[in-house]
């Protein structure tokens, strides 16, 4: 049987990307499908966020050569992540000293000496991908392009664009994001539920070294993280109710770095935004099932979470190095890469874990939001109850860090290439 492509992707977006990558360095024929320029995807007024990438997500990073293309010279954009702090407070005051802290040199063992993970500016990481695409003679960008139609036969999947033009593939990978017109077309249902949440996120420079200390600040309405980026600046992720954050988004700059500073404290020095502010709906989003018809879900098509624990573009590279295994896998057994077989093993390798880290974050960020006194007292004095047993806070930072379950090469930091 003849196609046009081993593996079509649609969406590519960061994980879109990654997974585009690794399948292409194992060697398949890739097509990657977006309906945006990769010059629009490029610029800078894209996306004003920074992901924390976990210890074993930038372990793959390496593998796939993208971390290389981090590092400029002597200027690197992944800033590492020494520790955390978990406290709890109200704007304008200090946080409570009951709080819960995770240092990397707890689990220097288990991270090989490395940090909790690195925070990268998704525009950087963008670039780092485009980068490491363009060096793989076997992936073939057709963007910008929209997909009207995709049919699914007994041995190939065939997509039709709005020209007219056909494209074919043994496998459709979608990750065209949250919205997922493939998820829609396959005819895939999600449970869906709300957290009445905005997110605003800027960058921020401040006066002192914030030393690799990422803070995760419960404030009423949600939290507030401080996230190391290189320099002296941070990533802000300021949760609010969603009339709150409109609020927040329509002061003028002045009055906007002053509510801003009220919420960061004065422990780094002065604090001011040097970033346009963004402002993201927030709400939990799990698809039905990941597969369908010579067709699988990865990235937030087929989960989509609240950023309280930076888990989802980690679950999305989880998802890619899986996937990229299972295709080496059913290609070394001379199987049908869109078989059902083959992609069974993707769902039942990564539904249960995705599943169990979305209800997760969706209990914790239940449990943080509110100032509700009694439950307010309760989760102080759990997090300092956390913070005093190591097992507990190591199995909490092994977790953060990635390191747990049974990891596919890539995230061990195996190559295909
Ligand atoms: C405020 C905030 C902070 C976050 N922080 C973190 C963090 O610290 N760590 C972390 O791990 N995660 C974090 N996340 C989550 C993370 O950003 C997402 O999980 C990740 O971006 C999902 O990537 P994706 O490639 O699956 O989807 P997307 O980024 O949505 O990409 C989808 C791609 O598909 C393309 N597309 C869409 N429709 C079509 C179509 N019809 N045809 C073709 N192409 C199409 C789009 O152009 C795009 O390129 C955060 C999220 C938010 C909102």
């Amino acid at each position: 049987m003849k196609t046009d492509f081993d593996i079509l992707v649609v969406g590519g977006g960061l994980v879109g990307l990654t997974v585009a990558l690794a399948c292409a360095q194992a060697g398949f024929r890739i097509g990657v499908v977006d309906i945006e320029k990769p010059s629009e995807q490029l610029a800078d007024s894209h996306d004003g966020r920074a992901s924390a990438i976990a210890t074993a997500s930038f372990r793959m990073m390496r593998a796939l050569g993208v971390a290389d293309a981090l590092v400029e010279g002597d200027n690197t954009h992944a800033g590492p992540i020494n520790q955390i702090l978990v406290s709890d407070g109200q704007a304008g005051e200090a946080p409570s000293p009951l709080n819960l802290f995770f240092d990397s040199a707890q689990i220097s063992e288990a991270n090989a000496g490395e940090p909790l993970g690195y925070m990268v500016e998704n525009r950087r990481m963008r670039h780092a991908l485009h980068a490491q695409t363009k060096k793989q003679d076997n992936i073939t960008w057709i963007a910008p392009a929209q997909v009207r139609r995709i049919e699914a036969g007994d041995d190939k999947t065939t997509l039709t664009f709005d020209d007219g033009k056909t494209l074919s593939a043994a496998l459709l990978i979608a990750a065209d994001g949250r919205n997922s017109f493939v998820r829609k077309q396959a005819g895939i249902g999600v449970t869906a539920w709300p957290c009445n949440q905005k997110a605003i996120v800027t960058t921020v420079e401040h006066e002192r070294p914030h030393g690799g200390i990422a803070h995760e600040l419960f404030l009423p309405a949600g939290p507030f993280a401080i996230l190391p980026l290189t320099g002296n600046r941070a990533s802000i992720v300021w949760t609010e109710t969603p009339r709150a954050a409109d609020a927040a988004m329509a002061l003028d700059d002045e009055r906007f770095a002053a509510e801003l500073a009220r919420r960061f404290g004065d422990f780094l020095g002065w604090v001011k935004p040097v970033a346009p502010r963004w402002c993201y709906p927030l709400s939990f989003q799990h698809a039905k099932t990941y597969v369908g018809e010579r067709l699988v879900l990865v990235g937030d098509a087929a989960h989509a979470i609240h950023p309280i624990a930076g888990q989802g573009f980690n679950m999305g590279l989880r998802d890619a190095a899986a996937l990229a295994e299972i295709l080496v896998q059913a290609r070394a057994e001379g199987r049908d890469l869109g078989s059902d077989f083959t992609l069974a093993q993707f769902e039942s390798w990564r539904k249960f874990d995705n599943t169990a880290l979305t209800h997760a974050c969706d209990v914790f960020n239940k449990l943080f939001s509110n100032n509700f006194a009694p439950l307010k007292h309760a989760r102080r004095i759990g997090l300092s109850v956390v913070d005093k047993l190591p097992p507990v806070r190591k199995f909490f930072m092994k977790e953060a860090s990635g390191q747990v379950g049974d990891l596919p090469p890539l995230l061990r930091g195996d190559s295909y290439s």
